[in-house]
């Protein structure tokens, strides 16, 4: 009987701890990563041979994943301005990468832009940035003068991986630390995983909780990569893929570290996470001049409006409230920026337009709809090279070239123009670019030099 009494105690306290552990009724923590150039299919979850990627695959376990997944550009900066606002960035004028120069306070993510970070924060988030930054170079674009109470990084928009590296201007700046400028220590994909370690494990015990944008620069060039992922990769051959490979291998490690440390600190049933590549793998021929990233089976690559710029590896994760499985409709990462501040209990802004919207009700199936009716890319201004995706339709129409139609439910690959078909559906989509574009404005600065994009 004693023993009974004192067993029931045992168990009544072990049940105690465990709901306090759980939180069940707190609001999620939210970690943003971002990885840079990743192919479509260079991870495992996507179906990649080649490279293993435990973690992010881990990862995946437990997601939602999102096979009509978009970011709203085909290139770096503007996707993270609009991740950043839940706007299409075009309609502030960043549709285009800013030049590294810290004197220009021109060359950033608009000052009279709201920001994620600030909003979270106002929603009594605890704030934190680590890595590749790439929304201006002027002190007045700082991660900390946009709403992250905590960075570390590199602000411009690459970098070298390993310390004393050579390089271009942009790429050999000081890392960051809170507007402090600090030499490099290591390999930078293990730094910044070691950074979000950091940060997760600083706030884990904090009553608040927290909002982690993770922003890779891997597997961006340069080709740089530790010898101890090249020697377990031999067997691909060509030494470029050989060494992006490697560098999604680092990266999907330091995502393994912060997944374990989210376990260990008992904080990964109520964090949700996205998952994405900023676009598509570039279409860069490596020594052997093949290309080295992989976006099968979609067509084209970063900088282009077809969907291997555009359409990439998007996981939802947030085991506490989120079924694992697959997510068929089309889903943007203006969605982040509505999804984390809803959760957050936080205020989206009314006076201006929000592209983005929840994603929840969506992902836990509770609502059948689709989230977006239509969504749209534009790349080189208003005249320039536009898509649209409606349900399954998908318009391209590039500059000095003749409108091209896809069904994407049987051509993913856009391989079979329609539009000769289907010219009522030209009209209709035509019209609807032309719509959207009323509320843009051309770009307020101009990327330093032309993406690399054959036009075909
Ligand atoms: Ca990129």
């Amino acid at each position: 009987m004693k023993i009974h009494i004192i067993l029931c105690t045992f168990l009544t306290l072990v049940t105690v701890q465990a709901a306090e552990t759980v939180k069940p009724s707190q609001r999620p923590n939210v970690l943003v990563i971002v990885a840079d150039d990743l192919g479509y299919s260079d991870v495992g979850f996507q179906g990649s041979k080649d490279i293993p990627t435990p973690h992010l695959d881990r990862l995946a376990a437990t997601s939602v994943r999102c096979t009509n997944g978009y970011v709203s550009h085909p290139f770096c900066s503007p996707t993270r301005a609009g991740i950043m606002t839940g706007r299409y960035q075009h309609r502030f004028g960043h549709e285009n990468n800013p030049v590294w120069l810290p004197e220009d306070t021109k060359q950033g993510l608009p000052l009279n832009q709201i920001t994620l970070p600030e909003l979270m924060q106002k929603a009594g988030y605890t704030t934190g940035a680590v890595g590749k930054w790439h929304l201006g170079a002027h002190p007045q674009f700082h991660p900390m003068k946009r709403g992250f109470a905590e960075y570390f990084g590199v602000l411009g928009g690459g970098h070298i991986y390993f310390p004393n590296d050579k390089g271009g201007a942009e790429y050999t700046i000081p890392l960051n630390r809170n507007g402090v400028d600090e030499p490099q220590k290591k390999y930078l994909t293990e730094q910044f995983g070691d950074e979000a370690n950091a940060f997760i494990q600083r706030h884990a015990a904090q009553e608040k909780p927290w909002l982690l944008y993770l922003a890779f620069n891997a597997p961006h060039t340069p080709l740089q990569a530790p010898e101890s992922w090249l020697e377990k990769l031999t067997s691909i051959t060509d030494k470029s893929r050989r060494t992006y490979a490697a560098m999604v291998c680092a990266l999907d490690a330091a995502v393994g570290q912060v997944l374990d440390q989210l376990e260990t600190t008992k904080q990964r049933q109520n964090t949700l996470i996205f998952f994405i590549s900023d676009n598509g793998g570039p279409n860069l021929a490596g020594k052997s001049g093949t290309n080295f990233t992989d976006n099968s089976p979609l067509r084209g690559a970063k900088g282009m409006v077809y969907e291997g710029g555009i359409r990439v590896p998007f996981l939802v994760s947030w085991p506490e409230k989120l079924q694992p499985g697959t997510y068929d409709q089309p889903v943007t990462s203006l969605d982040i920026l509505p999804t984390a501040v809803t959760l957050a209990g936080g205020e989206i802004p009314q006076d201006r337009i929000i592209d983005g919207v929840n994603l929840i009700p969506f992902l836990s199936k509770e609502k059948s709809s689709a989230p977006h009716d239509t969504l749209f890319w534009r790349t080189h201004g208003p005249k320039g090279n536009h898509a649209i995706r409606q349900g399954n339709w998908k318009l391209v129409q590039l500059i000095g070239g003749k409108a091209q139609l896809y069904d994407l439910s049987t051509d993913v690959g856009e391989s079979k123009d329609l539009a000769a078909e289907k010219p009522e559906m030209v009209t209709q989509l035509t019209s609807a670019i032309e719509e959207w574009g009323k509320g843009t404005v051309p770009p307020v600065f101009e990327s330093p030099k032309e993406i690399k994009r054959p036009l075909k």
